[in-house]
């Protein structure tokens, strides 16, 4: 059924996943489309995000989030329109950014809703390159990262929002970028299109010789972005004093347990201690959310300078964000994935 003026489709959690989410996991509802109150608005939902992070929030494991509840509306990110306004400085028509949820209709107060205007250019872009997966790249690489000309960046997911602003970024600043992706056809965008050094495909063989080929000077700043085998390649790499922004372990979040091997963490601690590196996780609007219009600007510029390509993949339907999403931690996006559910 798709998006109509009376009915409000709402994505609820039925069930916390082991593992990837499955058909149980989310389960969709109908129900009556909310009026605003004073002081209110009514939002509806043109494009839905979908990010890695919302794995987490179907867990109920201890994290810096809480977890949706069952039955609750899964949450996220989305571009909306104003249906109806009873709040000052939003109309009827105005696009919006607002952290609406899997679902068609949402009452606001106006807290934490940016106004986008009558008539934005690529509103959907709010939640890519323009928002938050831009200012997580953004903020990860210029404040944790603090790369120099000349420097060497190693970068995975390389081809996804965050991944591919950072390498952009980071070539911007002057720094030799490598990325690290799934597939030839990623890699070959990453080197041609986005500009990176050189890209390193996960998925076929020999990624630690590759990886070395492709880093003759090592690595200064890794921005972590997935885990797994890719840090595992890495980590040989990483010169004195290199810098890693923890931003996300993507090949860990459908994980059951911790995978089997040698146990190599006092290694790893040692690696830390004798090359004297940084590494420091972070959230990017628990940290960098002050520097949000900076960062606006200086990205903004470079996206309309055309020096920073930016790369969406749009699903249609509400009904189908749940295997999307899940196709998403599987790597099967190619650039930022979102889901259009709206009529405009
Ligand atoms: P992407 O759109 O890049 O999607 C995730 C990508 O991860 C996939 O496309 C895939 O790319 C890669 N991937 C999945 N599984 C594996 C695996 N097993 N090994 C290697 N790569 C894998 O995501 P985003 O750009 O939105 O986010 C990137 C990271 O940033 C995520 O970890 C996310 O959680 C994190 N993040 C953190 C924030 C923070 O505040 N700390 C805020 C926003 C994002 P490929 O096929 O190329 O391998």
């Amino acid at each position: 059924m798709p998006q109509s003026d009376t009915v409000n489709r709402q994505w609820i959690l039925n069930r916390r996943p082991k593992g990837e989410p499955d058909a149980d996991t989310l389960k969709l509802i109908e129900t009556d489309v909310p009026q605003p109150g004073p002081g209110e608005m009514l939002l509806r939902a043109e494009y839905l995000s979908l990010d890695p992070y919302m794995r987490g929030r179907m867990s109920d494991a201890p994290s810096y989030a809480e977890p949706v509840e069952i039955g609750g509306v899964m949450v996220g990110g989305t571009v909306s329109r104003v249906v109806a306004s009873q709040l000052d400085g939003f109309a009827e028509g105005d696009w919006v950014l607002n952290f609406g949820g899997w679902q068609d209709y949402t009452l606001s107060d106006g807290t934490e809703v940016t106004n986008l205007g009558k008539n934005p250019d690529n509103p959907s872009w709010a939640l890519g390159a323009l928002g938050m997966p831009g200012l997580t790249a953004w903020a990860g690489l210029t404040k944790i990262g603090q790369p120099k000309p000349g420097e060497t960046i190693a970068v995975a997911a390389a081809t996804g929002p965050v991944g591919a602003t950072v390498g952009q970024i980071g070539k911007i600043l002057g720094c030799r970028v490598v990325g690290i992706a799934g597939g030839p056809e990623k890699c070959s965008y990453a080197v041609e299109t986005l500009g990176f050094d050189a890209c390193i495909d996960h998925k076929a063989d020999n990624l630690k010789e590759n990886l070395a080929e492709a880093t003759p000077d090592g690595i200064d700043v890794y921005f972590e972005n997935v885990g797994g085998k890719v840090l595992n390649a890495v980590l040989p790499r990483l010169n004195d004093h290199a810098r890693i922004p923890v931003c996300g372990l993507v090949s860990q979040y459908n994980a059951t347990s911790l995978p089997d091997g040698p146990d190599r963490l006092n290694w790893l601690m040692s690696q830390i201690l004798i090359k004297r590196m940084t590494l420091r996780g972070f959230i990017v609007f628990e940290e960098f959310g002050q520097y949000y219009n900076e960062f606006a600007s200086e990205v903004g510029g470079w996206i309309r300078d055309g020096k920073l390509h930016y790369r969406e993949e749009v699903i249609d339907g509400l009904e189908n964000a749940p295997n999307a999403f899940a196709g998403l931690l599987r790597g099967e996006n190619f650039g930022k994935r979102v889901i259009r559910l709206g009529k405009d």
